[in-house]
C-alpha cells in the first residue's frame, strides 16, 4: 500500500458520517497536520511526510466538531449559479427587473435594435444559435452596464476628486465583481454579471471600486479606504454580506442545450 492509501485507510476506519466527503493529501513540505474544507464541503486532511497514521486518526477525531461546523458553512455558501437553456419564457434579471426571453425573427414594433429590453419586461433576442444568443445577451448587459457605471460613477468622481477615470464592463471570472486598476490604466471595471443582482448590491460594487480609485493611502481595504466608503455608503458592510449570498445565485453566463 502506498503511504497515501495507508492514511486514507486510517481515515476510512474512523467511520465518519457518510455525508462528509473526506480525502487525504500528502503535503511533504508541511511540518504539521492540517485540514481544509473547500466550497461545497469536501474535507481534505493535509499530511506531512512521516506522519504516524495513529496521529492522523487522533487529529481527525479531535476535529469532529470543527469539521461539522465548517462543512455546514461550506455547503450553505457553495456557489449555485443558474444554467440557462435559452428558451422562450426563460427569465433574466437586469437592473433589478426580471425579463422574459422572447425570440423574434424581425424587429418588434417599437424596438429599434436587438437585443432589447422593454417596459413590458420582455427581453427580445434574435433567433439564432445558442452561443450567439449568449453573446448577444451578455453584450446587452455590458452595454447597459457601462452606460450605468459612467453615469452613476460621476458622483464619486466629484466627491472623491477622481480625475480622468475610465470605466469598463467585462467578464471578471467567478471570484470578483469589480476591480480598480491603478495608473496608468486608472480604470474601474465591473463584471457584466453584477447587473443581474439587486441594485443596492450593484451600487455597492461600484462604490467599493470608486473608493479604491481615490487612491487612499495604506492597505487596499485599510482605514483610509474604509473612511472613504463609510462616508459614501454607511451601510456598505450589510450590502457586502448580502452580495456574498446573492452572488452565489447570479447567472455567470453558463448555458446548456435543453435536454
Ligand atoms: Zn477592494
Amino acid at each position: 500500500m502506498s503511504s497515501h492509501d495507508i492514511y486514507a485507510a486510517a481515515v476510512a476506519g474512523l467511520q465518519l458520517p457518510a455525508e462528509w466527503q473526506v480525502t487525504v493529501a500528502l503535503r511533504p513540505r508541511r511540518r504539521t497536520l492540517g485540514m481544509e474544507v473547500a466550497p461545497g464541503g469536501t474535507v481534505t486532511v493535509l499530511i506531512p511526510s512521516q506522519a504516524d497514521p495513529d496521529q492522523v486518526i487522533r487529529f481527525v477525531s479531535g476535529h469532529r466538531t470543527w469539521i461539522t461546523e465548517k462543512v455546514a458553512t461550506a455547503v450553505r455558501l457553495a456557489p449555485d449559479h443558474p444554467v440557462k437553456e435559452f428558451v422562450d419564457g426563460e427569465t433574466f434579471d437586469l437592473f433589478g427587473q426580471r425579463y422574459r426571453l422572447r425570440f423574434v425573427d424581425t424587429l418588434p414594433a417599437g424596438v429599434e435594435q436587438l437585443p432589447a429590453v422593454t417596459a413590458e419586461r420582455v427581453l427580445y433576442v434574435r433567433r439564432q444559435r445558442p452561443e450567439r444568443v449568449r453573446r448577444a445577451i451578455i453584450g446587452l448587459y455590458r452595454q447597459e452596464g457601462l452606460a450605468w457605471a459612467r453615469r452613476e460613477g460621476r458622483q464619486y468622481e466629484l466627491g472623491g476628486r477622481i480625475e480622468h477615470l475610465s470605466y469598463a464592463v467585462r467578464d471578471l471570472g467567478r471570484h470578483r465583481w469589480g476591480t480598480y486598476e491603478g495608473l496608468p490604466k486608472h480604470t474601474t471595471t465591473l463584471h457584466w454579471a453584477v447587473f443581474g443582482l439587486p441594485m443596492p448590491l450593484v451600487e455597492y460594487v461600484l462604490a467599493h471600486e470608486q473608493a479604491h480609485a481615490t487612491r487612499p493611502p495604506g492597505r487596499a481595504h485599510g482605514p483610509a479606504w474604509q473612511r472613504r466608503i463609510d462616508s459614501w455608503m454607511p451601510d456598505w458592510r450589510q450590502r457586502k454580506t448580502e452580495l456574498a449570498e446573492a452572488g452565489r445565485h447570479a447567472w455567470l453566463g453558463e448555458w446548456k442545450p435543453r435536454s
